[in-house]
């Protein structure tokens, strides 16, 4: 069992300090912060997409301090994750977060004869750790969403992390107390033993306006907050960021976190800032903390933690409806029934499959007749079925199981189109189908499957 692990099951508050793996400079890890265990995590390509990689960053520093590396999907498939499992466990590396990641810097949508960027999902990466064995697995889960049908999809996605073998949750960093607490009581809820922590980082104005103006992804910095941190840093009250910093963990630490993900302190003069802050309020119950939270925030309603709802969610049309059920239909009849498998079967047996050119002309066929009606990639193994017939390969990053944490009020990471999983969240609830959504782990699609017929494939693989 990991140390991680024995902290998890002694109820022992810990602090995951993070580190990047572009820092030039290689920081003492130190065991204890304010008399908590701390646990180092690496970060997986935070700065640019040629990161060093945070098993190669760990040999750095010594093998008998805890450790929890990120593998973050952009860029990579099922097999890099296979490789990576390897390579952990033979570095000793029992603690893994494993998140789909954000958008590469170098994305590529597949235009100008490149190939598309590739995304391996976060439940994929879940499922081959589990099954691989003898890791205490981690998920990202951010809570700071405020319209409906993205809150909503965000935490159907959360029920699918903790069915694929999820043992431990880390939410965004975010600053809505309300938001974290509505995180918690859904475990409590749902009866679900994960633990979770809470990401904090002490926000100094330079910060907050750096994510505002990069639109870091999944990120909520209000106006209201930028005007706080500005008439502190004109009053000479900047030494606040760590004071409310510290009040953020003492008050997850009432709440029944698990502890935090502490991020963007790693110098020791800011550790030791943080620590006595710690010290200096600790004592303090939860409504003391958080009054003072309020105070310093200057919180009247909670609402100035939100951002302006300009995106409102909408109900399907009856459009979208009509599509859903035409699908649902036909989709049952040839892919589902006895009779259509047991056709399709027999046309897929026969010989000519065999030859190029028949596949050529099957491939091509289902693309027409797809990419038209749902927008079809010939991904090789449709998963309409499981998606209310929102194709997968109209999110950007391909993503089948539901968002990534990317999404700003409805809109897509990519801020091109509405997030397709907002917009299936929404769906389900209109046709009662919420329970796909929430249970059914959809596998990834091996590179090798790419390109080829998912109509072969899928009665070919019925008769098996
Ligand atoms: S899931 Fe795959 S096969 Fe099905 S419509 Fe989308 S790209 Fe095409």
């Amino acid at each position: 069992m990991s140390l991680l692990s024995s902290y998890f099951q002694q109820n022992q508050f810990c602090i995951l300090v993070e580190y990047l793996t572009s820092l030039n400079e290689i920081f003492p890890v130190k065991k204890q912060f304010a008399g908590y265990p701390v646990v180092m995590t690496l970060a997986d390509r935070v700065h640019s997409d040629h990161d060093t990689s945070p098993l190669e960053a760990s040999k750095l520093y010594p093998r008998d301090l805890e450790k929890v590396l990120h593998f973050a999907g952009k860029g990579r498939d099922i097999h890099d994750f296979e490789n990576f499992l390897k390579q952990a466990r033979k570095a000793d590396i029992q603690n893994l977060l494993l998140l789909t990641g954000d958008k590469l810097k170098e994305h590529s949508n597949g235009e100008n004869g490149t190939a598309r960027s590739r995304y391996l999902e976060s439940v994929n990466a879940v499922m081959a750790a589990k099954k691989a064995g003898g890791f205490c697995i981690g998920v990202a889960f951010n809570p700071f969403k405020y319209a409906e049908a993205e809150r909503d999809a965000q935490y159907l996605k959360l029920h699918k992390k903790i069915k694929a073998g999820a043992d431990f949750i880390i939410t965004q960093l975010g600053y809505d107390i309300q938001a974290l607490k509505q995180a918690k009581a859904f475990l409590t809820q749902h009866h679900y033993s994960q633990k979770i922590l809470a990401c904090v980082m002490p926000l100094s104005l330079a910060r907050a306006k750096f994510m505002l103006k990069n639109q870091v992804a999944g990120i909520v910095i209000t106006p209201y907050m930028l005007k706080v941190l500005e008439e502190e840093k004109q009053a000479g009250l900047s030494e606040r960021v760590y004071l409310r910093c510290a009040l953020q963990i003492l008050i997850c630490k009432q709440l029944g976190f698990a502890g935090v993900d502490l991020s963007a302190c790693h110098k020791p003069a800011e550790q030791a800032l943080l620590e006595s802050y710690i010290e200096q309020y600790r004592h303090l119950n939860l409504d003391a903390l958080e009054k003072l939270w309020n105070e310093l925030w200057q919180i009247h309603t909670g609402a100035e933690f939100q951002p302006e709802l300009s995106y409102f969610s909408r109900p399907p049309s009856s459009k979208q409806l009509f599509k859903y059920h035409q699908l649902h239909l036909m989709h049952d009849a040839l892919f589902d029934s006895k009779l259509g498998k047991g056709v399709g079967r027999f046309i897929f047996k026969a010989q000519i499959w065999q030859k190029s050119t028949a596949t050529k002309t099957l491939l091509k066929t289902e693309y027409i007749s797809k990419h038209g009606v749902v927008g079809c990639e010939s991904c090789g193994q449709c998963r309409l079925g499981d998606t209310l017939y929102i194709c997968p390969e109209t999110c950007p990053k391909g993503l089948a199981n539901g968002p990534c944490g990317g999404t700003s009020l409805d809109r897509c990471e990519f801020g091109d189109r509405e997030c397709i999983h907002s917009v299936k969240a929404r769906l389900a609830k209109a046709v009662q189908q919420t329970q796909v959504l929430k249970e059914k782990l959809i596998p990834t699609v091996p590179i090798e499957v790419r390109g080829t017929s998912s109509w072969k494939n899928w009665y070919l693989a019925a008769e098996a």
